[in-house]
């Protein structure tokens, strides 16, 4: 095993996959992941949905998430290795007149951003998604580039290319401690021993808070249970379907293995307590939500009637962790140097991986991510980061708000 590396990258998943390729890419040498698995994306990645959306509310998201479509597109001819993105568009659906409103302010802001985005008529939504009962929609706005991906297969490209580029992933490593000197970082302890190293970034998903607290640091997170489903297969849909949002009863829908796959953000969410979880919690460990997504199919079969009768093939169930505010948590852990820490992924974590792998990067090899990303500051809540209850409580409402009509 390795005594020494440059940066070490604590869980491989999309988050820490992408932030290995950006750092060999830039030409860092000596980059190590280390997944305690013994596969990599096997905790919070391959449940994502995978939707790739550039309707979001800050400049810097925007930007994010266009520098993914990007990527994603090019990854095959840079890299050999396809991410899988299908750029078949975004559909934005509006149940009723108020959300037509605010689907307007929401266009005219994309498009101050560059993203393309147009009111489309019935007959064009009933062309794209000819399994929606059209009758029952107010009406609707399209965003040709967006797209979706299968997220597990994003995340195998990422480490395919990282490893062509000379990073090493290690299975089976479990990081058990941080160890600093003077506000310096120094290294991991795992359970094969301490690996001494110049830089180390932490991005354990839901789980990376609890190793930064091994330092002393605060993280304003909230791990929450989030939820999707695919059906059995059933004739009949379009190469062009796109991702379908209903804001109105904050679910999406968009093809998956010749069925349909549909999530949910439910109004009373499920947070999890992991630092009251035994250490070896995974995943794999929270029920399938059957109850939940009866509700998400209660809601979204009167506009795609189809749903009713089609089986679920499989519940997917993951922990996404958010902050009061809804965005991200990267950046230097203050207090210790060379040390970083990326969660509070906010269900966005696949969408966003391409410019969070990239910011940190940069911030190692330059010292500086090349864009203001002060609103995704870890200092951003001062004190009030450790009071668990304002945290909880925050948190669970953005999630349970995510599709809310925004007046800003
Ligand atoms: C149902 C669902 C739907 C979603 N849909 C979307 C979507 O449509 N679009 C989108 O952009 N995002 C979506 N997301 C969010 C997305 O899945 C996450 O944002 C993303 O996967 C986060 O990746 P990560 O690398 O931070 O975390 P993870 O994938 O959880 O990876 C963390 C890794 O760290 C490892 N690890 C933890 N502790 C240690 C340790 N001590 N030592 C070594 N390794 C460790 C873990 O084993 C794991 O492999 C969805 C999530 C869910 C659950």
């Amino acid at each position: 095993m390795a005594q020494h590396t440059e940066v070490l990258i604590v869980g491989g998943g999309i988050w820490g996959l992408s932030t290995a390729y950006h750092l060999a890419k830039l030409g860092q040498n000596g980059v190590l992941v280390l997944e305690r698995n013994e596969a990599i994306a096997a905790e919070t990645t391959p449940q994502a949905a995978g939707l790739v959306g550039q309707i979001r509310s800050s400049t810097p998201m925007v930007q994010a998430v266009r520098y993914a479509l990007e990527l994603f597109s090019q990854f095959p001819k840079e890299t050999g290795h396809d991410i899988g993105l299908h750029q078949t568009g975004s559909l934005m659906v509006a149940l009723t007149p108020e959300r037509m409103e605010a689907y307007t302010r929401q266009i005219e802001k994309a498009n101050l951003n560059g993203v393309e985005a147009n009111f489309v008529s019935h007959a064009e939504m009933a062309r794209l998604v000819p399994a929606m009962d059209i009758t029952k929609v107010e009406g609707g706005y399209f965003v040709p580039k967006d797209g979706y991906v299968d997220p597990q297969q994003c995340a195998f490209a990422y480490a395919a290319a990282a490893r062509d580029l000379g990073v090493q992933i290690q299975l089976n490593t479990p990081v058990t401690g941080l160890r600093q000197h003077n506000g310096e970082i120094l290294g991991v302890e795992t359970e094969k021993g301490f690996i001494a190293s110049n830089h180390v970034v932490i991005t354990a998903g839901p789980w990376g808070a609890m190793l930064s607290e091994k330092v002393g640091a605060t993280t304003a997170v909230q791990p929450i249970r989030h939820q999707r489903v695919h059906t059995a297969p059933t004739p009949g849909i379009p190469d062009h379907h796109p991702v379908v949002r209903v804001t109105d009863v904050s679910c999406y829908l968009r093809p998956e293995k010749e069925g349909y796959l549909y999530g949910f953000f439910e109004p009373e969410p499920v947070s999890i307590d992991l630092e009251a979880m035994p250490v070896d919690f995974r995943t794999a460990d929270i029920e399938p939500p059957v109850e939940v997504m009866t509700e998400a199919r209660r809601r979204l079969t009167p506009i795609f009637p189809i749903l009713k009768d089609l089986e679920i093939a499989e519940y997917r169930r993951g922990m996404t962790t958010f902050a009061p505010d809804g965005a991200y948590l990267i950046g230097p852990v203050p207090g210790i140097d060379c040390l970083y820490l990326a969660t509070g992924c906010a269900a966005l974590g696949i969408a966003g991986s391409a410019a969070v792998g990239r910011w940190l990067a940069k911030w190692m090899i330059k010292g500086d991510p090349d864009e203001d990303l002060t609103m995704f500051s870890h200092q951003r809540f001062g004190p009030q980061a450790t009071n668990q209850e304002w945290l909880r409580r925050e948190s669970e409402q953005f999630y349970a708000n995510y599709y809310r009509i925004r007046t800003e």
